[in-house]
């Protein structure tokens, strides 16, 4: 037990230490590509992405960085990812905590955090140039928000018919390690899923084109239907997906549509809708949807000639 004067003394030199604290920077350190992690800051995104360090010194603009997947726009301080602030946070409590009863000096450096590894798609911004890179597609710059749909869409879609078309050697690296059964679930998820992204980046890809075209801005979600997208165009533009297509590839994307609503609403089940809007003869009611390998190549060949004709409007 000390004295008053002895405790006063250590509260002052805690305060003037905390103060020094309040001064120090934390070291990030880049990953091998010279990349920092980012997290978007929004609710219901949250998805990471990471930026080259310099450029997001340089270029990107404190008050505000854009997410590259939803373009959510907030100060850049924000994107820093949960993780990182919570270790930070414990790195700092912990030298508090030292020196509070250890008398351990605050003055010792906060041990730097480390990036996560890197990711694989790096896009450089054909605007402002900085440089970023993320898992699966990007659509927006995070220093500008220039939206480089028209790339990242076709490379999405090229990357879909590649994971379909090499589906039987992730099968069989996954069963060197998981049942049969596990293996089972996960390829057929992959697939199922592959069929959604496809349609939801023809969605996306759609939707800012369109936007960017005419005045008004397109309904929500409406390049998900087949019919209510080729009227957009055709409105717009004089041309829509019969000119596009030939029949047999317009109506296979019709049918792939619906039955990525089936899988996304209706738990994969055939409806009376479906057949009736289809005229799918190879399902009855209640049945289960099959997706294969095959229909996500063919899916992705007729989304890929899509695009292209969007492009030269
Ligand atoms: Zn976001
Ligand atoms: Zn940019």
């Amino acid at each position: 037990m000390g004295t008053i004067q002895d405790m006063l003394r250590k509260v002052k030199n805690f305060q003037s230490d905390i103060q020094d604290l309040g001064m120090k920077t934390i070291p990030i350190i880049p990953d091998a590509k010279g990349m920092l992690d980012r997290e978007c800051p929004k609710n219901e995104c949250k998805c990471c992405f990471k930026v080259n360090a310099e450029d997001w010194r340089n270029i990107t603009k404190a008050e505000g960085a854009f997410c590259p997947i939803c373009r959510n726009n907030s100060p850049a301080i924000e994107y820093m990812p949960k993780s990182q602030r919570k270790e930070i946070i414990s790195s700092v409590r912990s030298l508090i905590m030292d020196n509070w009863h250890h008398g351990t000096p605050m003055s010792q450096n906060i041990s730097p955090i480390q990036s996560v590894e890197e990711f694989e798609l790096d896009i450089t911004c054909e605007s402002c140039k900085t440089r970023f890179s993320v898992i699966g597609a990007a659509f927006f710059c995070p220093s500008c928000g220039y939206n480089s749909i028209e790339r990242t869409a076709k490379e999405a879609i090229e990357k879909l018919i590649l994971k379909a078309e090499k589906i039987f050697e992730i099968q069989k690296a996954l069963e060197q390690t998981l049942t049969k059964d596990e293996v089972a679930i996960i390829i057929r998820s992959i697939i199922e899923n592959s069929l959604s992204d496809c349609i939801g980046v023809l969605q996306t890809f759609n939707e800012v084109k369109y936007n960017s075209l005419s005045a008004t801005n397109a309904p929500f979600n409406a390049f998900q239907n087949v019919e209510k997208s080729n009227k957009l165009w055709i409105d717009l533009k004089g041309e829509g997906y019969e000119t596009w297509l030939t029949k047999e590839e317009l109506n296979s994307l019709l049918l792939f549509t619906q039955r990525r609503h089936l899988l996304e609403h209706k738990g994969g089940l055939v409806d009376l809708k479906y057949l009736q809007v289809t005229n799918d003869k190879s399902y009855s009611e209640g049945e289960r949807i099959i997706v294969t390998p095959a229909a996500i190549s063919t899916l992705g060949k007729i989304i890929l000639k899509t695009i292209e004709s969007i492009n030269k409007l």
